[in-house]
């Protein structure tokens, strides 16, 4: 079957190609969309030892953000090519995990649609319902198929795409007391934002003090950045989150701490400098220029790489005793009015 019709996925395979042996590379998963059926991958780096903490970057979970997938897949090939020279990162890999979905609804993608060929949009389909009131249609329906935000059959299985996804999370990050996960985005608003769960409900997360320990250290060492960090219940509440039902089954174990994040690149900084985009296909979602498409690629790059530090540094920066708890208070007046409902 024709598998060259998706250019982020032969970018993806060549990458996976010049790793060689320093890299794993699995499919887990098979999408049919229409005649052409698509591979999902997983690739790995680094030391496989349950013992060091991991970082996973996830992309493509929306079909049209073409752009959240090419950030993913720009911060691998970085990595496959220091793999030949770098000695800081070829340290890094002995103590850490690297875990990569780069694209993880190629079915979707090829069709320019942000659900998968089923039509299931995979940020609403896990099995999780928000507790207070969602916005009508975004936040999750189960009117129909061929309506956005639709959310699966109830009681169904979740779907492959998403079935994939949790299994990889399972197996690399939540068998570590200690990982980082981050899910690339784009098309919200003006800002670009850094979201953490919940989606669900406005109350805040038992790790709410390590997000905002994460948060001031990222203020600290890039003091000129432009994202906003917050939960994503400010901005709205969904239903089938899938990072909301990830996060709440890492935290079955009270030993294990995983902070899943979600990079969401704000579209309109690149369509109010092209207003033809928003009458474009992919527009929206997607700068359509080239070079203003590299300076997007090239403005996150050193976000991702933070991440991957910080998950690497864990034991530097989590806050315990005292300092956690004036963490989570800071963070309470922050972003929740300083009360929790
Ligand atoms: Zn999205």
């Amino acid at each position: 079957m024709r598998q060259d019709v998706l250019p982020e996925l032969s970018e993806l395979q060549r990458i996976i190609a010049a790793g060689g042996s320093q890299l794993q590379s699995r499919i887990v998963c098979e999408v049919r969309s229409g005649k052409r059926q698509f591979p999902v991958h997983a690739i790995t780096l680094g030391n496989p030892s349950r013992e060091v903490p991991a970082v996973g970057f996830f992309g493509g979970v929306h079909g049209l953000e073409r752009i959240g997938a090419e950030v993913v897949i720009a911060y691998l090939a970085s990595l496959v090519m220091r793999l030949q020279w770098d000695s800081v990162l070829q340290r890094q890999l002995e103590s850490l995990r690297f875990v990569f979905m780069p694209l993880v609804n190629p079915g979707g993608m090829s069709l320019g649609t942000r659900a998968n060929p089923r039509g299931v949009d995979l940020m609403r389909n896990a099995p999780i319902s928000a507790t207070e009131d969602v916005p009508f249609l975004v936040g999750g329906q189960r009117i129909s198929s061929r309506l956005p935000w639709y959310r699966g059959p109830s009681h169904g299985p979740m779907e492959p795409e998403n079935e994939a996804l949790c299994k990889i999370v399972e197996e690399e990050l939540l068998s570590r007391r200690f990982s980082i996960a981050l899910d690339c985005h784009s098309g919200f608003g003006i800002s670009d934002r850094i979201w953490f769960p919940y989606a669900y409900t406005t109350r805040p997360i038992a790790h709410l003090a390590e997000m905002h320990a994460l948060k001031d250290i990222f203020d600290r060492t890039h003091a000129h950045h432009r994202y906003v960090f917050e939960p994503q219940s400010r901005q709205y509440l969904a239903h089938g989150d899938l990072w909301d039902y990830l996060y709440l089954r890492a935290c079955a174990d009270p030993e294990r701490t995983f902070l899943p994040l979600t990079l969401e690149m704000g579209s309109w900084l690149w369509v109010r400098k092209n207003p033809r985009q928003l009458f474009s296909r992919h527009g929206m979602f997607n700068p359509t220029i080239a070079h203003r498409q590299q300076r997007v690629l090239r403005r996150h790059l050193p976000w991702l790489d933070f991440v991957a530090r910080a998950a690497c540094s864990g034991a530097r920066w989590i806050p315990t005793g005292e300092a956690r708890q004036g963490h989570r208070a800071l963070a309470l007046k922050r972003w929740y009015g300083g009360t929790v409902r």
